[in-house]
C-alpha cells in the first residue's frame, strides 16, 4: 500500500523513480509521473487523479505518461518551453514556464530553477533545460531537484528559500551519488529528505537506506524511503 507523508495540510504519494503526487486540499499536483514499464510503479496512468501536472524535464523516466494523465483529467502540464511545445504537439493542455520563471497557481506556486543536465525528447529533439522544482504550498515548501549533479544554487536554495522538504536524487551516473546527496541535504538543509531516482539508471545497486543511515547518523535530517 502507497504510504503517506503527511505534513501541516499536505499529503505526498509517491509513484516510484522521481514520481509524486501531492495533496492540498482538492488540487492534487502530480510530478514526473513514470508509471508504464517502470521497474516500482503500482499505479496505472488511469488511477492518476490530477489537477496539474509538474515535469522537471523530458526524458521518458520523467515526462513517462504525462500525456495521457493530462488527457484524462483536463490537468495542464506545466513544463519549459521546448517540453512544454511538445505536450502540447501530443494533445495535452499545457503551461510555458522558463527556467528562472515561477507560475502561480490555487494551490501555491511552483518556481522552474536549474538542473544540471540536458537531454532529448521521445522524438530526439533537444527538451531544452532541464529543471528542478521549487515548490511553495504556503504552509510547505517542497524541492524537488529533478535529475542533477550537486550544484552551488542548493546552498542560495537553502538560505534564502528554506524548503521544508527535499526530493533529492541518489542514483548516480546521470544525476548525484549517495555521498553528493549527502552534500546536498546539509546545504538545503530541509528537515524532511526523500531520496529518488534509484531504482533504474544507477551506477550499479544503490540502496536508499544507505543513504537514510548515513544522513541521520550524521545530521538531524529526516529521511524518508517512500514505497509507491
Ligand atoms: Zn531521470
Amino acid at each position: 500500500m502507497t504510504d503517506i507523508l503527511e505534513y501541516k495540510d499536505v499529503k505526498i504519494r509517491y509513484l516510484g523513480h522521481s514520481g509524486f503526487i501531492i495533496s492540498k486540499g482538492e488540487h492534487n499536483i502530480v510530478i514526473d509521473p513514470f508509471l508504464t514499464g517502470a521497474p516500482a510503479a503500482v499505479k496505472k496512468p488511469s488511477d492518476i487523479r490530477a489537477s496539474d501536472i509538474l515535469l522537471t524535464h523530458g526524458h521518458q523516466d520523467h515526462l513517462g505518461d504525462a500525456v495521457e494523465i493530462s488527457k484524462n483529467n483536463q490537468a495542464p502540464i506545466t513544463a519549459v518551453t521546448e517540453l512544454s511545445v511538445y505536450c502540447a504537439e501530443q494533445g495535452a493542455q499545457t503551461i510555458m514556464v522558463p527556467v528562472g520563471g515561477t507560475w502561480q497557481y490555487p494551490w501555491g506556486s511552483a518556481q522552474f530553477r536549474y538542473a544540471m543536465h540536458s537531454g532529448l525528447l521521445p522524438d530526439g529533439k533537444p527538451f531544452g533545460q532541464a529543471a528542478s522544482i521549487f515548490l511553495n504550498l504556503g504552509s510547505v515548501k517542497i524541492y524537488d531537484l529533478g535529475d542533477t549533479a550537486l550544484q552551488q544554487d542548493f546552498k542560495l536554495v537553502g538560505e534564502i528559500y528554506k524548503p521544508d522538504i527535499a526530493f533529492i536524487p541518489i542514483g548516480g551516473r546521470a544525476n548525484m551519488n549517495i555521498n553528493e546527496a549527502l552534500i546536498a541535504a546539509g546545504w538545503l538543509g530541509a528537515g524532511i529528505v526523500v531520496p529518488i531516482h534509484y531504482d533504474l539508471y544507477t551506477e550499479g545497486s544503490v540502496d536508499p537506506f544507505e543513504f537514510k543511515n548515513k544522513l541521520e547518523s550524521t545530521t538531524n535530517i529526516q529521511c524518508r524511503v517512500m514505497q509507491p
